[in-house]
């Protein structure tokens, strides 16, 4: 655990949060500015500030308890589906540096959330694009 980190201090309890759910390895908790009613957090409890530095393990595990956590968001509080939404960078939004798994309940009447407008490319450049990522993978 990072001891000047605000979500390793949450995840092992050392601040309190609303929690959902816990085990030895996570802590599910109520965002404190939920952009829909139940947005709920999915925090490791070891400290990586991002996917990037996350261990193959603690990964593997997110999506299993992110499906749980929807599913129960659907029967218990009535959405009408949910989003996962996991920022990784500055640039990406992300303002907590300690990996999280975002899990955003849908309602059909709203509210609405925007996350980008579509945009267009040209078959050069995907193509170019695939050969820069895939060189690196
Ligand atoms: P990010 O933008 O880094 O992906 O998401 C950080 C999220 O953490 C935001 O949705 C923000 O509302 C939430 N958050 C930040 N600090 C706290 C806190 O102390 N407690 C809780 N429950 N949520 C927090
Ligand atoms: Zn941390």
């Amino acid at each position: 655990m990072k001891e000047d980190c605000i979500f390793c201090r949450i995840a092992n309890g050392l601040i309190p949060s609303t929690t959902l759910y816990e085990d030895d390895d996570f802590r599910v908790i109520l965002d404190l500015n939920p952009a829909s009613k139940g947005h709920a957090l999915i925090l490791p409890k070891r400290h990586s500030q991002d996917l990037c530095s996350l261990d193959d393990e603690t990964a593997g595990k997110v999506l299993p308890l992110a499906g749980k956590l929807g599913t129960a968001m659907v029967k218990a509080l009535g959405c009408d589906g949910f989003n996962l939404v996991q920022n990784n960078g500055e640039a990406a939004g992300q303002t907590v540096l300690h990996f999280h798994m975002h899990i955003i309940p849908r309602y059909a009447n709203g509210p609405k959330i925007v996350a980008w407008k579509p945009g267009t490319v040209s078959k050069e450049e995907m193509a170019q694009i695939a050969e820069a990522v895939k060189a690196e993978l």
